[in-house]
């Protein structure tokens, strides 16, 4: 419509933002067609850039088309660390360790000493089952001296701050939250919920220890102190200071529907 209407004119940020948006909603077709358009000059006088280029890389990973992903980056003049990250991404979503191993040896020339980076490719590694690979990538880490910032989730209650780490012992209220998640998880399954087990980290045996793990992650105990301690219909604002991990990410859209927050 930017483009049809003459009195706004789209700019990086606009084509950006469709293109991020085409990825997330999986319309690959139409992420390579307003690429293409960009590239044409359809756009005005935005030209394509790296942030575009990512986009575009992260649309093809995520719906699984890896090879296309790859080859889209070969024919990038400059390839970001983002990039990169982007395609170790997608590769640990699918499963694909053999191409994970490629993108992080081009991360590593470009940022040798990223935490990040080291600790997908340990998640690639433990989403395929690999367990000794994963222990040796957590020993090189180690090694190196690279930290992985722990995972933490707070929120605030009536003028007070709650956070919430995994498997956390130290809330005061942590049996309660507890108790409280374990019917929770009784709901969403009783919903439809399919615990996505590949993301787990560590080396489980069995299927319901590897749920109950994914159950306490931080972001699940802080909404599950949240709910039960504001009144019905209050909104749930939780803070994070990593990513979500797509489990999670699932479980909280049940935990929205089913409980009306
Ligand atoms: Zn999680």
């Amino acid at each position: 419509e930017m483009v049809s209407d003459r009195r706004v004119t789209p700019d990086g940020v606009a084509v950006n933002t469709v293109l991020s948006a085409c990825s997330h909603a999986g319309l690959v077709e139409e992420a390579l067609r307003v690429y293409s358009d960009l590239v044409a000059g359809r756009y005005g006088a935005v030209a394509p850039d790296i942030q575009h280029q990512t986009c575009v890389v992260d649309a093809l990973g995520r719906a699984g088309r890896l090879d296309e992903a790859e080859q889209f980056i070969d024919t990038i003049s400059r390839p970001s660390e983002v990039t990169w990250r982007t395609l170790l991404g997608a590769c640990r979503i699918h499963g694909d360790v053999a191409r994970a191993e490629r993108a992080v040896a081009r991360l590593r020339k470009l940022a040798p000493r990223d935490a990040p980076t080291r600790v997908l490719m340990a998640n690639v590694y433990a989403a395929a089952g690999q367990w000794e690979e994963r222990d040796l990538e957590r020993k090189n880490m180690d090694q190196a001296g690279v930290r992985k910032r722990p995972g933490k989730s707070w929120l605030v209650v009536d003028g007070t701050r709650h956070v919430f780490t995994v498997e956390d012992k130290r809330h005061p209220r942590i049996e309660e939250i507890r108790a409280e998640l374990a019917v929770l998880g009784q709901r969403m399954k009783a919903a439809g919920f399919v615990p996505n087990t590949s993301v787990v980290l560590r080396s489980m045996a069995d299927e319901e220890a590897k749920e109950c793990h994914l159950c306490h992650h931080s972001e699940r105990l802080a909404i599950t102190f949240g709910l039960m301690s504001t009144p019905p219909g209050t909104t749930i604002r939780v803070f994070k200071n990593l990513r979500v991990c797509p489990d999670c990410h699932e479980a909280t859209k049940f935990i929205a529907r089913l409980t009306g927050r």
